[in-house]
């Protein structure tokens, strides 16, 4: 789903796109060394590998052999450490994708309390130091979190990103609350679905967002954006 929808957006605005598929056995070596040629060659903008790498593969080793000027994923040691020093340059994708979403609703985050359910470093670490460039005060929720509940119904703004149904409900939020459903997830119809149970809470929010139709397409604009980004830093290094 992932995967398609990324060849999707990028035909759209009309970036040309490959999809790399290689067999789920590859060696390391030989992975790295498809990256290296992608390095190396100046017709390519933007590299992306899909995660999650099979286990045999050192996941951390792979996403650092990518240059960072190409990384538009944000997972290269370098441009992490730029985020979190507050500089300019590419940004993660999901967590951009909802900084702009609260900004498209006209949610100002200054002074809010901000919780997020997840503590990945897709979503959740990243999502926090944005929300602290924002000024917002942020509390990170995780699985050993202990009264989730009594959390979630001091937040102004709760994002949900853990990958399982039902997280939160509508006794869990204040009214007016502001609730990003990151999750993907199926339910018993096969169907997609988020973290949250969306029918309790959304009388209760003042924005909510749905799965699919919300974070996913603007975790997708923002990595349009990053290879745009990516074009000028790689014209400037050549
Ligand atoms: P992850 O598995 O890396 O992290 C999940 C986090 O949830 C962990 O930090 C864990 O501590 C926490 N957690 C687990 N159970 C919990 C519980 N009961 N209560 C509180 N916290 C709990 O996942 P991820 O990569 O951050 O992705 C999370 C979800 O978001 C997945 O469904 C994924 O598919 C989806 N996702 C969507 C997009 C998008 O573009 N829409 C992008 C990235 C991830």
């Amino acid at each position: 789903v992932y995967v398609a929808n990324k060849e999707k957006a990028c035909n759209n605005v009309g970036i040309i796109n490959n999809t790399v598929r290689l067999p789920d056995y590859i060696p390391e070596h030989d992975l790295l060394r498809v990256i290296d040629f992608y390095n190396n060659d100046k017709t390519v903008d933007g590299i992306l590998v899909q995660l999650p790498l099979p286990k045999h593969i050192n996941s951390d080793k792979i996403l650092k052999a990518i240059s960072p000027e190409k990384d538009v994923d944000c997972f290269h040691p370098s441009n992490v450490a730029n985020l979190w020093l507050g500089k300019e340059g590419i940004k993660p994708c999901t967590p951009q994708g909802i900084i702009d979403l609260l900004d498209y609703g006209n949610i100002d985050l200054r002074g809010k309390h901000v919780v997020i359910i997840g503590r990945s470093n897709i979503v959740g670490k990243p999502l926090a130091q944005m929300m602290l460039k924002e000024n917002a005060t942020v509390t990170i929720c995780h699985s050993k979190t202990k009264n989730l509940q009594e959390i979630t119904k001091l937040a102004d703004v709760i994002v949900v990103a853990v990958g399982k149904r039902n997280v939160l409900n509508g006794d869990m939020v204040k009214d007016g609350a502001v609730v990003v459903d990151v999750g993907i997830n199926r339910n018993d119809e096969g169907k997609l679905c988020g973290d949250c149970d969306y029918d309790s809470l959304v009388d209760k929010c003042s924005l909510i967002t749905p799965v699919p139709g919300g974070v996913g397409l603007l975790t997708r604009v923002t990595l349009l954006d990053n290879v745009l980004l990516a074009h000028s830093l790689n014209n400037m290094c050549q």
